[in-house]
């Protein structure tokens, strides 16, 4: 069998049985299960599983192994169970979740889900990004349309005022938003740019105060993530993007050192640390999940996965290498990696993920409303009609009673002549903050 993201992998020596097995906790059934694991640990019981663990060296030849269907869901099984117990699995195990077949898709699709749902049931978050400032940026990140040398024919312009800021962030909140991520490109602010960005944040929560607020302004300096905190902001977003061993080829103007420590500057003012990663840059399987394990020892508790979004005019331009079946491989691994980080799909999900794309709510629980930074998003109508046909609630967020049911609530008034476009591509924001069209939200 091949998968659809690379050639077919070669079969290991032997085979093995399954190594976690639900079922009644039975004397024999434990008895079986101790059977199964002799010599590599006991199994544990928890609620009605019985869970025996999966030692590395089995994730291992699962990496290679991986094409008995039973192979893969005993992989599955311990994976689920090590995330209810917010434990991490093993590289082994990670690399093993991007390496599992086509067939095995969906079983590793109701795994991951099965780990969403045990916090955050059938919730979806939405969030709405304002971006404060576009383009003209002086750091060379190979992925950004905003970069220094960039010739995509992304809008530019400088910082929106107080006012249209506040009132982006009120389109995103009618819209059903419950987090505003207030974005500017650059390599950091100055301090008379946080105290900007402070009074948009003011403004913000003032008109709604239970709607958190996520700030992202680049490298943050000393005290300026405490002062973003006393504004009122909830949480910060500086993302990893990519593994540190592969870090010099996206960017040359900063490392990724210096990004771990504006995460952690975040972290130690109180901001909730927002941090992810960015998938199809042409990184390998070690890539994705070293950067997926450091986001979780950063203590990310919130993690965007952007899918690459190649504008014509940077030097990644024409690199299509995800497949819908690939960008769900990667969510799945994320989830386990961090079972009860709030996984938010970012960039890229129309473009990469296409008619996949219900399957991937099935293991994030967030997801961005309409637009991105300078690219379109499908239209806002098809996100609310995708969340109410997979039967997710919006989620209204911490100062909420709950949900507030489905989301095919507001179809009824919206304009259901609205309708996303499914074919692959970037297209170019022209509307929203910095233009005089209306958003899409
Ligand atoms: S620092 Fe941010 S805005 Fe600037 S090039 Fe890198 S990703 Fe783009």
């Amino acid at each position: 069998m091949v998968s659809s993201d690379g050639p077919a992998p070669t079969r290991g020596p032997g085979s093995w049985r399954k190594a976690t097995t639900r079922c009644r906790p039975t004397q024999r059934a434990v008895g079986r299960l101790v059977q199964v694991g002799r010599g590599e640990g006991e199994p544990r019981r928890e609620g009605s599983w019985v869970v025996n663990p999966l030692p590395a060296l089995r994730a291992d030849r699962l990496a290679q192994d991986h094409d008995d269907p039973h192979e893969a869901r005993a992989l599955f099984d311990v994976l689920v169970a090590q995330g209810l117990r917010d434990e991490s699995p093993t590289r082994a195990q990670a690399l093993a979740v991007l390496r599992t077949d086509d067939d095995d898709l969906l079983d590793l699709v109701a795994a991951a889900g099965r780990v969403r749902r045990h916090r955050f049931g059938r919730r979806v978050r939405l969030n709405y990004l304002v971006n404060l400032r576009s383009g003209l940026c002086p750091e060379d990140c190979t992925y950004c349309s905003q970069r220094l040398g960039s010739t995509a024919q992304v809008l530019t312009y400088s910082w929106l005022s107080t006012e249209d800021a506040v009132a982006a962030a009120r389109a995103g909140v009618e819209g059903g938003a419950r987090r505003v991520c207030l974005v500017a490109s650059g390599r950091g602010p100055s301090d008379r740019d946080v105290a900007r960005v402070s009074a948009m944040v003011d403004g913000i929560k003032r008109e709604h105060p239970d709607v958190e607020v996520c700030v992202c302004l680049g490298l943050l300096r000393d005290g300026q993530a405490e002062r973003l905190a006393a504004a009122g902001a909830d949480a910060y977003n500086h993302n990893l993007n990519t593994s540190e061993a592969t870090y010099a080829d996206i960017c040359t103007t900063h490392e990724y050192a210096d990004r771990v420590e504006t995460v952690e500057r975040a972290r130690g003012a109180g901001l909730s640390p927002c941090s992810g990663l960015i998938a199809g840059m042409g990184e390998s399987d070690e890539d994705l999940v070293d950067v997926a394990l450091a986001l979780r020892d950063l203590g990310a508790d919130s993690v965007p996965v952007n899918f690459l979004v190649p504008f014509d005019g940077t030097p990644l331009a024409g690199t299509w290498d995800l497949t819908p079946q690939r960008c769900l491989r990667i969510l799945a691994m994320v989830r386990f990696v961090c079972p009860t980080a709030e996984l938010r799909l970012a960039a890229g999900r129309e473009v990469h993920l296409r008619s996949l794309q219900p399957l991937a709510l099935e293991i994030v629980s967030s997801i961005f409303l309409g637009d991105y930074l300078t690219s379109e998003g499908q239209a806002a109508q098809a996100d609310l009609d995708l969340l109410a046909d997979g039967g997710f609630e919006i989620d209204e967020g911490p100062g909420a009673a709950g949900a507030r049911g489905t989301p095919g609530d507001r179809s009824e008034v919206r304009d259901p002549s609205v309708v996303a476009s499914s074919e692959p591509g970037v297209t170019v924001r022209r509307r929203g903050p910095g233009t005089a069209v209306a958003p899409n939200a």
